[in-house]
């Protein structure tokens, strides 16, 4: 085993059996909550370790770092997801290298997806991200707006509407941090209602995802804690 797979081996270890700590004190299945390693910043060498764990699904919330780091993790049979803003003028990268989005948060972007994915022939699966923090500078789709936006995903044949992504709000406050987790579900269960099937919820990162599993979550995205801490901030 090489050193990177080794120090991966036990991070991922640990956070799985946090993971599954969680879903025990909120009274839910372990089975039910999977782990999206988040990979951005860190580069192919160290994913490739990962790869040698069993891990096959990245997430990365730059199109440019898959682009770079794709062509040598070819022979992995990697899935990238898409967590992060998504500019228009990325989805022909985004339909020929990426196999989820879960960041979608305006019909402009779906758009231009779609027009994409046509011409690659492909369908991918996406979560729609929705706002749930009052920080100004966060990105996703106001609340209200969901049930308007999941209609007009409708038209897009190449987007398989999947569930909801957020961010909680930064706060230090686990009231406040619980709330973004809560109100993400409540939208999901109140839309649910009204016809459309949203079985999947990704919230949840290293710093708050017990709070995110005690509300639901089907998926945590998790950088740090398994990877380490990035050399660069990545917004
Ligand atoms: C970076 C990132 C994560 C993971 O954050 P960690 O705190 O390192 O676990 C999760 N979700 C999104 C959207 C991110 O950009």
């Amino acid at each position: 085993m090489s050193t990177d797979t080794a120090y991966l081996a036990g991070h991922w270890a640990q956070v799985r059996q946090r993971v599954d700590e969680a879903c025990r004190q909120a009274g839910r299945d372990p089975a039910a909550v999977g782990i999206l390693p988040v990979s951005k910043t860190f580069g192919a060498e160290l994913i490739r370790a990962a790869v040698g764990l069993g891990l096959h699904r990245f997430g990365e919330n730059k199109v440019q770092e898959i682009r770079d780091k794709s062509p040598a993790l070819a022979d992995c049979a990697i899935e990238w997801v898409m967590i992060g803003h998504l500019q228009t003028n990325k989805a022909r990268d985004v339909a020929r290298l990426v196999s989820e989005v879960q960041s979608l948060d305006r019909l402009e972007l779906a758009e231009a997806l779609e027009r994409r994915l046509q011409l690659e022939g492909r369908a991918i699966d996406v979560l729609v991200q929705v706002k749930t923090s009052p920080e100004p500078s966060k990105y996703g789709l106001p609340p209200e707006q969901l049930p308007d936006f999941l209609a007009g995903l409708r038209a897009y044949n190449t987007l398989r509407v999947r569930g909801l992504m957020t961010l909680a709000t930064q706060s230090s406050d686990p009231v406040e941090v619980r709330g973004c987790f809560r109100l993400l579900r409540q939208l999901r269960d109140q839309v649910q209602s009204q016809g459309h099937d949203l079985p999947r919820l990704s919230m949840g990162m290293s710093g708050d995802f017990p709070l995110a599993i005690a509300e639901g979550a089907t998926e945590v995205r998790i950088g740090t804690a398994i990877f380490g801490q990035r050399a660069y901030p990545a917004a």
